[in-house]
């Protein structure tokens, strides 16, 4: 800790250090179902501070917003550095110290988001002074965004935006946790519901009814059935696993154990490979439906039917071939190769506006999401080298 301030401190006296800074972030309770303007409010007088303007987009409600501020000579390009503020929920998860307090054990800092991806927003907000040191080039434009951890969402009007009143970066670096690990692509999701509708009864004639819960159930049975057949079809080594899952996430349905249940419906999401069809799970779910299931249902009420409705998607990502992104992250890390992974983040929505991206950051996915969440000080430390990297050579 005294460690840590001091180095920082040969820096900037102005400046709190990476872990102080992280331990403000940490303190906003960021969940994605609560504001994240309080946060949002902190980065703007951060960087106004170091005489850094920025700009708010808004969420459509007013509840939430982006930011996009920009550091160095104004006008095209510019690297972007892009972290989403939101967090995934505590709630049921057993935390060995309180999840909005930041606490270093063994070089450790334990808190919500401290890996995903508070760590990264810190080391670029740390960086902010050494950003405007450097007579950069080329600008460095930070992206803060909201919604990410449900489906995303947040991102998308602030990207829609870039290249109108916004500058569009000529690359961006999606600061997710990656170990610092240079990410060239991930795998697509596509989140469905389906509605089971039946016929309610007594449950001593479920002849007359029709059992919401027991068509749900064969459903949910051929999902797994398809995602069985996916895997064993689908071989794409950069990824793990190396085909496309699915995964029934929630299911609800009935009154009471002595009623043949009219309703059920439950929750699932297709997590594809960049190369594979997206359609086709939906698509084949579909004709079990119509030709295992609703013939027999209609035949007692005319009621009956089974309805999937698409709740949103997150477009995969692929570096384009030659990506100036990757080239800079894997000329900053030093590392030789890239890879792969199965989750998903903003970095697809980037490439498909434009920008080339890429993703990397600090902290171990590993952590992301999980109760005793952590980033470790060593992670930061390399971040906050990679983002020294990134000034010298932009002002180089
Ligand atoms: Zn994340």
């Amino acid at each position: 800790m005294t460690v840590e301030l001091q180095r920082t401190s040969a820096l900037s006296s102005k400046t709190p250090s990476v872990q102080d800074l992280l331990r403000t972030l940490v303190g906003f309770d960021t969940t994605s179902a609560k504001s994240n303007l309080a946060l949002i409010a902190f980065v703007e007088d951060h960087l106004k501070d170091h005489g850094v303007a920025s700009t708010r987009v808004p969420s459509p409600d007013g509840t939430k917003a982006d930011l996009f501020a920009t550091i160095g000579a104004t006008g095209a390009g510019g690297i972007g550095l892009s972290g989403h503020s939101d967090c995934v929920p505590v709630e049921g998860q057993r935390w060995s110290s309180d999840p909005f307090t930041l606490t270093e054990r063994d070089g450790k800092l334990y808190g919500r988001g401290a890996c995903d991806m508070k760590g990264f927003l810190a080391c670029v907000l740390a960086s902010v002074p050494r950003f405007k040191a450097h007579k950069l080039k080329e600008p460095i434009h930070i992206i803060v965004s909201y919604d990410e951890e449900v489906g995303c969402t947040g991102v998308r009007p602030l990207i829609a935006r870039l290249g109108a009143d916004l500058p569009r970066p000529r690359a961006v670096i999606v600061g997710e946790p990656t170990s610092m690990k240079v990410i060239d692509a991930h795998k697509r999701i596509d989140s469905y519901r389906t509605r089971v509708t039946g016929r309610e009864a007594h449950s001593s004639m479920p002849e007359i009814g029709v059992n919401a819960i027991a068509a749900a159930a064969a459903l949910v049975g051929e999902l797994e059935r398809l995602g069985a057949d996916i895997a064993a079809r689908q071989n794409d080594p950069r990824f793990e696993p190396p085909y496309s899952t699915v995964c029934v996430g929630t299911i609800k349905g009935g009154t009471a154990p002595n009623i043949v249940p009219k309703h059920c419906e439950f929750q699932w999401q297709v997590r594809s490979l960049p190369s594979a069809a997206p359609a086709e799970v939906p698509r084949d779910l579909s004709a079990f439906a119509e030709t295992a299931l609703l013939p027999r249902m209609l035949q007692v009420t005319q009621e009956a039917a089974i309805d999937t409705e698409t709740q949103g998607s997150v477009p995969a990502f692929v570096a384009r071939p030659r990506s100036e992104a990757v080239a800079l992250a894997l000329e900053l890390t030093g590392a030789k190769h890239t890879h792969a992974v199965s989750y998903t983040t903003e970095a697809g929505l980037f490439e498909q506006a434009g920008c080339p991206s890429v993703i990397c950051g600090p902290g171990d996915i590993a952590q992301a999401h999980a109760a005793d969440e952590y980033v470790s000080v060593a992670q930061l430390d390399a971040c906050m080298a990679f983002l020294a990297g990134l000034a010298d050579t932009l002002s180089a």
